[in-house]
């Protein structure tokens, strides 16, 4: 590989590397996929922890673009596991010959655009390639959060964060284990490890609002069905805010139009259901905070109903708007807390002083512990962009470019960065919607854009300054109608300390696609061509 020039280099093989590899080869373009891990996958080859599974339905949460691939492939469960995702995504990567030109264990350290040829010269641990156009298939949430806790390097138990799991699996038996972090992660494994583990201590900052998954096995009509009508479903789904969810009767009124008996029910219905459909009772849940609060009110009702210990159940009470951070999926976790051997700690009322070799001091005392799994999230959305020392035009650095927050246009295109482009980019709908759903408007908007500068003898594409200025303050104006800017999420970059506060992905993927449609019906409006 190195030394080489490609027409175009993707980096990172999940979904979006995956299939922008398939389109852009289709296309006729020479392609390269650099893939630091040493498996394809992306989020489902890293994140291995128990319980890992997809919180939106397998049978939507896949590859729609080969009629073949959906109705062969036959996903066992309503959420399917790790594993099986894993395999899907070896299966796509197989059927469609990827592999010949996907190389793996290779991590892209820089990239410096050259004005002269208008290529990137790329660099890499296996050493530098060039290509005319750099598509950055990163991922959201692909650079683990590891915290500055004071002592952690000091631990003389295992360390283990949910999103780097260790391919050979970890046996908790017998061990006692402490998790900090109980965002979708931390909630999905803490039942699963609390089964094996001796004793189990939660360390709490935020209490989560979670809402039963209820997977199950998918029953071969059930199947059968999707089947028979996918592309109508694929379409409905693809007309819906988040991408996901046509099968379930959305909700029409306000939550503050109905009395509390029907409301109630509708809540009911829902919890019983399973699943995100939750938030689709009204229309106006993440719109008005009294509505809101209905909902959030029925979970908290929930918890109080579900846990044993008062003291337990004063500490899980979730505070936030409902739905501001992500709404987690469960399979038994406030049932958990009921276990003997599971004790919560409220980072709020005892914070972490410190890890010390044998365990986890707060201000009340030390829990000893053998292993320590961070469930603490990921640098979302920018952290693997900003990894990659990217240089534009006039030498310009992307660290720089985005010192006070991303800057796209259209999550899609960087003034100042030509022939460069983002894959669920800050500034698009990705990780507000059903990535897959995301990921493919995306790799085939951006396949139609490179096909036809190649068919119109263009070399360069640019977003120009004024587009992405109008973008951010619109991507703003849209997130401000809504109450998910009204607490500390990564949405926000609020996790990590000292990254910059902003609302970084779009609510609302119908509109979004329709002014993607369009801005290239017009010539790519807002984006400067040359030569
Ligand atoms: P990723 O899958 O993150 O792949 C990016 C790849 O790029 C990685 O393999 C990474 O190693 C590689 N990479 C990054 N930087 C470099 C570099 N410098 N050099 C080389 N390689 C690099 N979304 C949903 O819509 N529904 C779900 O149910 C859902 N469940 C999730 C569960 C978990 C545990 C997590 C963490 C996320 C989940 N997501 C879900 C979001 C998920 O990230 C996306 O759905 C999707 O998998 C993203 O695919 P991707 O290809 O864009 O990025
Ligand atoms: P997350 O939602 O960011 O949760 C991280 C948790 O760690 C939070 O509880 C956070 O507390 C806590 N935390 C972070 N830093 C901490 C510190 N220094 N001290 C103590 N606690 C700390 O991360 P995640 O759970 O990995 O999920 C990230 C996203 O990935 C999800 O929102 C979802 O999009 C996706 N995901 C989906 C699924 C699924 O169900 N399919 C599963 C996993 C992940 P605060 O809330 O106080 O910051």
């Amino acid at each position: 590989m190195e030394g080489r020039r490609f027409d175009a280099v993707v980096v990172g093989a999940g979904f979006a590397g995956l299939y922008m590899l398939h389109r852009l080869r289709r296309a006729g373009l020479s392609v390269r996929v650099l893939e630091r891990a040493d498996g394809v996958g992306g989020t489902w080859y890293w994140n291995r922890y128990p319980g890992a599974r997809c919180d939106v339905e397998s049978v939507e949460y896949s590859f729609s673009f080969d009629e073949d691939l959906q109705q062969d492939w036959e996903w066992s469960e309503r959420y399917a596991g790790q594993p099986e995702i894993l395999r899907y995504l070896n299966h796509v990567a197989d059927r469609f010959d990827l592999w010949r030109d996907i190389d793996l264990r290779i991590a892209v350290t820089a990239a410096r655009f050259d004005e002269a040829s208008d290529e990137w010269a790329v660099e890499t641990s296996g050493g530098p390639v060039t290509a005319r156009y750099l598509i950055m298939a990163t991922g959201c949430l692909s650079s683990a959060n590891v915290p500055d806790i004071a002592g952690l390097s000091s631990f003389e138990g295992q360390v283990l964060h949910t999103g780097q799991w260790p391919r050979e699996g970890v046996d908790f038996s017998g061990q006692r284990v402490g998790v900090i972090g109980t965002g979708s992660s931390g909630i999905q494994a803490i039942p699963i490890i609390a089964r094996v583990a001796a004793d189990l201590t939660v360390f709490q900052r935020t209490a989560a609002y979670t809402v039963p998954a209820r997977n199950r096995p998918l029953e071969p009509d059930e199947l059968r069905n999707v089947k028979a009508r996918y592309s109508d479903l694929r379409a409905a789904n693809r007309l819906l805010a988040g991408g996901f969810g046509s099968r379930s009767r959305a909700g029409t009124t306000s939550a503050l139009e109905v009395d509390p008996d029907a409301r109630h029910a509708a809540y009911e219905e829902r919890w019983q259901q399973g699943g995100f459909t939750f938030l689709g009772a009204f229309t106006d849940l993440i719109l008005n905070r009294d509505a809101n609060e209905t909902a959030a009110e029925f979970v908290r009702a929930k918890i109080r109903a579900t846990v044993d210990d008062p003291t337990t159940v004063e500490m899980l009470m979730p505070s936030q708007v409902i739905g501001c951070k992500r709404l987690c999926l469960d399979s038994g976790y406030y049932e958990t807390f009921n276990r003997p051997n599971v004790h919560l700690v409220d980072l709020r009322r005892t914070p972490i002083e410190r890890v010390t070799r044998t365990g986890i001091r707060t201000t009340e005392g030390e829990h000893r512990l053998d292993t320590v799994v961070l469930a603490t999230g990921f640098d979302a959305m920018t952290g693997s962009l900003l990894r990659v020392d990217i240089h534009g035009r006039d030498g310009l650095a992307l660290r720089e470019a985005w010192a006070a927050g991303p800057r796209t246009y259209l999550g899609l295109g960087v003034p100042g960065f030509p022939n460069l482009f983002v894959v669920t980019g800050p500034g698009s709908p990705s990780v507000l919607t059903n990535m897959v759903v995301s990921i493919e408007q995306h790799v085939e908007w951006i396949a139609e854009c490179i096909e036809r500068l190649r068919a119109d003898g263009y070399t360069r594409i640019e977003a120009t300054e004024d587009a992405a200025d109008r973008w951010v303050l619109y991507v703003n104006a849209v997130a401000d109608a809504t109450l998910f800017p009204t607490c500390n999420s990564w949405y926000l970059g609020a996790n990590i300390p000292g990254k910059p506060r902003v609302f970084m992905p779009l609510p609302g993927f119908p509109p979004y696609a329709e002014q993607c449609r369009l801005i290239a019906e017009n010539g790519y409006e807002g984006f400067a061509l040359g030569p």
